[in-house]
């Protein structure tokens, strides 16, 4: 599969079973449908995120991209009360996230987890 940024090779990494892609060149990742999800609640899956928030950043402005998968344009998606902004399939479900984005995403939740522990 080939990145959908900037077309470089992706590699698949496998963390507690779940195998995601990554691209070799900018580190940005893609998720199947639930990937994310699943591996967010992976405790240290955040170590895939390998790549810079600096180079990810830079690749965020590219939004106009096709989905590796099934080639239809993807759509942007935000997470609401997140800064974050990743593109969606709107007909496989995947998920592209810059790298650091997966960081932010799953920080989030152990955030929401840590507050749950006092409520
Ligand atoms: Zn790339
Ligand atoms: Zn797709």
């Amino acid at each position: 599969m080939h990145c959908p940024k900037c077309s470089h090779i992706m590699a698949q990494i496998t963390y507690e079973s779940i195998t995601v892609d990554r691209c070799t060149n900018c580190r940005g990742m893609w998720f199947d449908h639930l990937e994310a999800e699943k591996l967010k609640r992976v405790r240290g899956s955040e170590k895939i995120d390998s790549g810079l928030s600096r180079t990810g950043e830079s690749y965020d402005t590219i939004k106009d991209i096709a989905c590796p998968r099934c080639s239809v344009p993807m759509t942007q998606a935000e997470d609401p009360g997140k800064e974050l902004s990743y593109e969606t399939c709107s007909k496989c479900r995947g998920i592209f996230l810059d790298a650091g984005e997966f960081k932010e995403f799953k920080h989030d939740k152990s955030i929401l987890d840590f507050l749950k522990k006092f409520l």
